[in-house]
């Protein structure tokens, strides 16, 4: 399925998560440092290790990874209102773990999008 990364396991049932969504392509589990009442990365099943490898065939997965974000909002009650998706993408972009996610926060007012 994928390789590598922290999230790989997860993925695969090897390291314990708590796991709100999965399906063929995605998985969703709740952050295990969370930096707001809700905290959930999106991830792709099959590792990419950052935006910068996105290629044309990915676009239905990326659409695939956003929708979850937004299904998973309404199904917990955040929806209405409002959550940030951010996706980090290597050193300047604060990305620790090389296999892309989408994170899903939310549960409060977030403030402005750089903490100032
Ligand atoms: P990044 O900085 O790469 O955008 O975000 C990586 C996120 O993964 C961080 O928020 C970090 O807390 C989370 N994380 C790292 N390792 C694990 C893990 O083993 N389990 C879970 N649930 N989250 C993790």
């Amino acid at each position: 399925m994928s390789n590598g990364t922290i999230f790989s396991k997860i993925i695969k049932g090897e390291v314990l998560a708590d796991i709100v969504y999965q399906d063929e392509y995605i998985t969703a589990f709740r952050d295990m440092l969370p930096q707001a009442p809700v905290h959930i990365l999106i991830v792709p099943n099959l590792q990419i290790k950052t935006l910068n490898d996105v290629v044309d065939g990915d676009t239905h997965l990326l659409g695939r990874i956003l929708m979850a974000a937004v299904g998973i909002a309404k199904n917990i009650g955040i929806a209405e209102d409002g959550y940030r998706l951010v996706m980090n993408c290597n050193k300047h972009g604060g990305q620790e773990v090389y296999h892309i996610h989408l994170h899903l926060l939310g549960g409060k007012p977030l403030g402005s999008i750089l903490g100032a």
